[in-house]
Parts: C-alpha cells; structure tokens; sequence
C-alpha cells in the first residue's frame, strides 16, 4: 500500500482560502467543551477510563457502546443471573451500621410494569437522599436465593435523561412493557458498563458541540441523522432501531473517511509521480505475447494484459493490484508488464517475500522467456557477495534488464539505471515501508499481485488505493484437487475404524510408487513444550515428523526438510533436491504455501488442518496437480468427526474446525472459499487495517456493512473527483475529521 503523505489540505487546515478562514475558525477546530477533562471521578475510575482511552469529554462521548440490551423485566430475573432493568423507586430506607464489619445498607422497593422486589445498595449511604421515590433507575445486578436484588452497578433511567422526563419508555406501573434499550459499553478493570453510562449521562449536554463533518448534501440524500443525533441515538436508544440507524450514521462517515485517505494516497501518487508511458509498439512484447508463450492466453489473463498496457501508455504510474487464485497464471501478466519496461529501454523488478519464491519466479519466467533475448538475473540475501556486486554494477549501468528478487532488491546500496516497472508479488507480505522503499528506487508503475482473492468488500477495505484486476478463471488444465478429510480413530466418513491415517499413506505411497511427488504440511517447526498447555491435539512438527516418516510409514523414500527457521542454503538445497525429483516427499510448514511449482507433485497430506486458515489450506493444495497428473490433498483432522448432518449446508451458520475442512472438499474456487471465509469470521477480523494502515473501524461491521461501504465509495470517489484536496467550504469539516483519523499516520515519514 502507497504510504505518501496526504495531500497538505488534507494534512491541516491552514490552505483555505480566505472565506473558508473565516467560516472554519468558528466551527472547527475550537476550543471545545469536548476537550475537557472528566469531572468527578475518583482516580480508580480514572484509572480504568484511561485504559480505556477516555480521558476527556470527547473521548467519552465518543466511546460507543458495544451493544444495545434490552432492560429485563422484574417478572422475567431469574435467580443468580446478571441483568439489567428498568425500575421506578418506591420506598427507599437505609440501615444504620450498628457493628464493626457491617457494610451499610440501602433498601428499597422497586416496580415494573411486571412486578416489585426488594433491591440492595451496598455502602453508598447518600443514595437514600440521591433516589427518593418516583425516580427511574436502571439497576444491574443479580438477584439473590431470597428474592432480593443486589445491585452492582446503577444509574438514573437514561431515556429520562435523553428526553428530559418525556415518556420515552412507558413508566413502571402504567406502562404495559418496558421498550427501553441500555446501551452496553466495552468496560475495563475498574470500570462498568454501567459507571460509563452514567458519565455519558452526565456529558449528555455537551453532545451539542459534536461537530458535524458530513456535507449537508450527503446526509440529505443518505438520510442520515447528524453526528450528534447519531451518537444520541446510540447512547440512549428509545428503541434498539434508533441505536442502529445512529450506528449506520456513524460507520458510514468512518467508511467514507476511509475511502477518502485511500483515494487521497492514490491521488497523491498520480500527481507526484511521473512514469515513463510505455506504449505499446511492433516489438518483443508483442512478438513474444504472438509466437514465444508455450500455451494460450487465459480470457482473464488477456483482459488483464488489456489494462496493463492501458495502465502503462500514460506517465501516471500504475497502481494495479492482481488478484489470483493459485495457479490463475499471474506471473505470465507480471512478465507482460515488464517486458513493455524492457522494450523501452527501461528495466522492470519482480519482488517476493521469499527466497524460494523468488527463485521459482525467476526459473517461471526465464521458461516463459524462452529464447526473447532478455538479460535477467535474481538477487537474494543468499548471493554471494561478488555475486552481487557484479549484479549491483550491471543494474547500475542498465545492461541488466529484468532482475527479481526479495528485500535484497530494496537495499540502499541497489540503484537501477532506469526501473519502469515494479511487481510486488504476495504484496500483503510486504510492510508499507518496505514497498515505499521500492517506489524510492524510480519505479513508478508498481502491479501488486496477490493468490489470497479476497471479495469486493474486503478489497475496498484494503487494498482501497489500488485498482483491482482479477483472474478468476483457470487454465484449462488446471484441474480441481480432489480433496478429502481424513479423521482420527477411523470416525466419521471412514468405516475402517482406526485405519483412516493408514489408508491416507497407502494412497500417498501409491503415487509415490507411480513416479510422481508428494508434500506433507506440518503446522509447527518445534515440538510443543511437554504438557503442551492442556492441548489434547499433539501437532506434528515438521522435523519431528520427517524422522517418524522416515522409520515408519515412508521408509525407504527419499524425504527433504523445509520450514522457515532452516539457513537459506540449507532450503535451496531441500528446494533442489525436491524439484529435481531426487528427495520424493516434502515435509514442510507453511513455506511452501506460496511459489512452490514442482509438476511431478501430485499429493499432499496436510497434519493437525484444523489450524490452518482456510485460504491458507486452499493455497497449499493448489501446490499440487500442476503438471499433466491430477492432485490429491488429504487434510488430516485432528478432531473427530462431526455427526451426521452437519455438512455445510449454503447459508449455514459460520461452521469451525471440520466445517472449514468440508468447505473444502466442496470448493475449489478460491473466490466461493473467500467468501465462505468471510462469513466464518467474526466481525472486526476482517479489516486488514494493520496492512492498509487504516484506523480502527469503531462503528462499521464488516462484512455486513458491505452496502454501506460501496456508498461511502461512491461518494469518496465523487468527492475526490470534484475537490480532491477537499477545499471547498462544504468539504472543510470533513477535510478535519480526515486529518484527525488518518493525518498522523498517513503523513508518518518512512526511514530510508
Ligand atoms: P500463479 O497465479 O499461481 O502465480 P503461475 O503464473 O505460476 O500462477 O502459473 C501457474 C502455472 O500455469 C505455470 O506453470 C504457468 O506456466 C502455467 N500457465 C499460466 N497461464 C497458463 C495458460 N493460459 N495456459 C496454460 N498454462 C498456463
Ligand atoms: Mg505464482
């Protein structure tokens, strides 16, 4: 993801123009109300409010609650269990402390429209004068064996306070059923949910001076509340509808202020930058797209090679993400892109986040080259140093072409004669400054390509500053991987009780006895510590496995070792040893998820797969069946299986462990198994904002907001294209609740 600063507009409000200078300073920003500390609060409160991030005013009337429960009824407690509920007081009457260690008391009756009990206070003898009767209390707490209540946390009814003693919530005796909604806060150590309703109850008056960011013009035609309004609204529901139509308000605005950075950082880019327009002409790409490819063009590759070259005609430089599924053909739309650089006279670079990628890159694309007369070299942290200074000098003087790469191409020492074209592959892998580093070696036109397809939704929330082209479609020979779930002591699917893993190796060993490769997949590299934390799954890790393999079940197989903690040397040389056919079985973790391309493999076995994600367990098995033969991946389960009945049914609830697995064996699209992935995922997973380096959205839940974020779209991209450094009068609010949600970051400076 670009990190350029924002525009400057963005960045402040000093760039105004005189009219907006003399609107702005009565309106934002000014001293507030809002930036008051809290008052009244003992320090461990304080103390809990702080862990809480609230420390003022603003801060607390912005802290948004978690949910909206609804008040219980008296007639519905049940014993023992944590409520709240709405009440009206009685009587109310203290208990003097008579002894030494008796707490005092307050007691009092309390009625709904359903019913009356006795409520306890403890140790807060000023309620008695606090809560005479007639007053509406929302009390939490529990009731006792006897039939009292004893209250843990209590404030006044918060819908008197919100509408001034209207009837918001129809009042104990008279009303039939109580309708009001408590706002639930995320509370921390020293603080309720509770406590901080009655804070935001006291700060209830200062909501007035909540700015309002929206243009009047969108709010109109979005029908949306005002900010105020909006937080009101959720603080204190009259009814849950209120709490979420102030809630959409609200994600809204944090949708479009997202968009908006991510347009503004893909602004910034196209004004700042200038790259070289790489037209098309009669020469090597074209000669190469006609005659030099060893197979046929897929219609998603060749509609990918269409904006590509668009992209690449004009001096604003490329910002394009390629979403594929494994084996979708990237690399041959990546060379695309990079021969255009070459036949400019320019040079392009491909950079992975592995050595073993990189490498299987650089064998993809001297194969895809053929006989192009194209000079091309790779450069790693492995590359001797002579190696690499001769490789450095012959960048330097452009009589190298095509060099791919992993950081090692971003080093400060490495200075291209002229770089055209960057490709970023698996470009999630990569930190922001890291690619910033690579735009800072000139290349101007960057293609990221990622295998992990993700759904528009996600896509607008991460990669929201590039445009997407996807290759959903396979090669024709690419085939499904014939996928099954192999579960423990012969449950489930497999009648042969117990010989379900046996069975699993004798299928292996058959393809193995065929000609033909096999991977087995491991989740950790080193054996858990004894006792493993009460974890009743042993996982398999890769080593310890590889010498099990080796005197048990592949005996007399030549077995190679990969996993991330091994010496470069030592994994290009298990590569090797593998690729050549020399080593027949793999075992590995996760590093080979990504860039691993041996044809000859055909199966794989992947142990404990319950915890790998479910993308993750697609990418790994799109590592076999790449050649001529068909592929088979067998995912060992570590837990049982499910009972009858509980495959996956299309809208099914979100189903975990097992249920991913048989997600699986029903799907081979990589798109279907995102989505399906998406729904399995709680909320707030989902927002790389941590790669996109977008802030923390508090309001929006995705993906159920998903409509709501394609509107803030539609009118950050209408907004960007009419006043893109929002300086328009309307745009002067929302220019400042950018600034204040991305400005720092946004405008954090990248270290060379
Ligand atoms: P990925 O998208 O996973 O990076 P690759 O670019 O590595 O996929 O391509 C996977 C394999 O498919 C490679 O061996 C490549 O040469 C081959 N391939 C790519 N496009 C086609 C095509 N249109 N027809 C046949 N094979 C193709
Ligand atoms: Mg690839």
């Amino acid at each position: 993801m670009a990190s350029a600063p924002l525009p400057r507009a963005f960045a402040s409000t000093e760039r105004l123009t005189a009219e907006q200078m003399i609107a702005a300073p009565l309106r934002w920003p000014r001293p507030s109300r809002l930036e008051r500390p809290l008052q009244g609060v003992t320090k461990g409160l304080a103390e809990g409010l702080d862990a809480l991030g609230i420390r003022t005013v603003g801060e607390l009337l912005e802290h948004l609650p978690r949910d909206i429960r609804r008040a219980r009824t008296i007639a519905t407690l049940e014993k023992g269990e944590q409520a709240t509920v709405l009440v009206e007081v009685r009587t109310i009457s203290s208990r003097p402390v008579r002894r030494r260690g008796m707490r005092a008391l307050v007691q009092a009756t309390v009625a709904d429209s359903t019913g009356r009990m006795r409520a306890t206070f403890f140790n807060q003898p000023w309620l008695l004068a606090r809560y005479p009767p007639g007053t509406r209390l929302l009390l939490h707490g529990a009731l006792d064996q006897r039939g009292g209540f004893r209250v843990a946390h209590h404030a006044l009814n918060p819908n008197d306070g919100a509408d001034a003693g209207a009837d918001a919530v129809p009042s104990g005796a008279e009303g039939s059923e109580q309708a009001g909604g408590v706002a639930h806060y995320a509370a921390a150590e020293g603080v309720s949910s509770t406590q901080i309703l009655t804070l935001v109850l006291a700060a209830e008056a200062d909501l007035s001076d909540v700015p309002e960011p929206l243009p009047a013009v969108i709010r109109a035609a979005e029908g949306l509340p005002d900010r105020p309004a909006a937080l009101a609204a959720m603080h204190f529901p009259a009814l849950a509808e209120d709490a979420e139509r102030g809630r959409a308000r609200l994600a809204f605005e944090e949708l479009l202020l997202m968009q908006l950075a991510f347009l503004a950082r893909r602004g910034e880019r196209t004004r700042c930058g200038s790259a070289p327009a790489l037209d098309s002409a009669p020469g090597l790409t074209e000669r190469w797209l006609k005659d030099g490819l060893p197979f046929q063009l897929t219609g998603d590759q060749r509609r990918a090679i269409g904006v590509i070259a668009n992209d690449l005609r004009t001096t604003q430089p490329m910002q394009r993400l390629l979403m594929g599924d494994v084996g979708s053909g990237k690399t041959v739309v990546a060379l695309f892109a990079m021969l255009r650089a070459v036949e400019h006279g320019h040079q392009a670079a491909l950079m992975a986040p592995t050595e073993t990628l990189a490498e299987q890159h650089f064998a993809t694309i001297q194969r895809l080259l053929g006989a192009e007369p194209v000079t091309a070299a790779l450069l790693t942290g492995s590359t001797p140093a002579a190696r690499r200074r001769e490789t450095l000098a012959r960048l330097g003087s452009g009589e190298l072409s095509l060099i791919v790469g992993t950081h090692a191409l971003i080093e400060p020492d490495v200075a291209f004669r002229t770089l055209a074209v960057a490709v970023v592959d698996e470009q999630h892998r990569f930190g922001v400054r890291q690619r910033a580093a690579l735009d800072r070696k000139g290349a101007p036109h960057t293609l990221h390509m990622t295998a992990t397809p993700i759904p528009r939704t996600l896509a607008l929330t991460r990669y929201g500053d590039l445009e997407v082209s996807t290759l959903r479609e396979l090669p024709r020979e690419r085939r499904a991987v014939e996928t099954r779930v192999v579960f423990p002591d012969g449950a489930g699917d497999d009648v042969a009780a117990g010989h379900a893993r046996a069975r699993a190796y004798e299928d292996l060993r058959g393809e193995l006895e065929a000609g033909r490769q096999a991977y087995v997949v491991c989740p950790l590299v080193d054996e858990p510590a004894a006792g493993g934390a009460g974890e009743d799954v042993e996982l398999r890790a890769a080593t310890a496995e590889l010498e099990r393999l080796r005197g048990g079940e592949l005996a007399g197989y030549e077995l190679a070792l990969l996993h991330g903690g091994m010496r470069p040397r030592e994994k290009q040389a298990a590569m090797a040893a593998f690729a050549s056919g020399r080593a027949h079985v793999l075992v590995a973790t996760t590093v080979i998820e990504v860039g691993i391309d041996v044809p000859n493999a055909t199966v794989m076995l992947i142990e404990n797969a319950e915890r790998f994600g479910l993308s993750q367990l697609h990418q790994l098995r799109g590592r076999v069946g790449r050649g001529e033969h068909p592929g088979i991946c067998m995912l060992v389960s570590s837990q049982p299986a499910p009972g009858p009945g509980a495959g996956l049914a299309p809208d099914a609830p979100p189903p975990a462990g097992s249920g991913r697995l048989r997600a699986l064996v029903q799907h081979s699209d990589g798109f279907r198994l995102a989505e399906i992935d998406l729904r399995m995922r709680r909320e707030g997973e989902l927002v790389g904002t941590r790669q996109s380096g977008m802030a923390q959205l508090k309001a929006a839940r995705l993906p159920q907001d998903a409509a709501l974020l394609e509107r803030a779209r539609g009118w950050a991209e209408a907004i960007a294209a009419g006043d893109p450094s929002l300086e328009a009068p309307e745009h002067v609010l929302l220019a400042g609740a950018l600034h204040r949600a991305y400005g720092r970051e946004a405008s954090e400076p990248i270290p060379a």
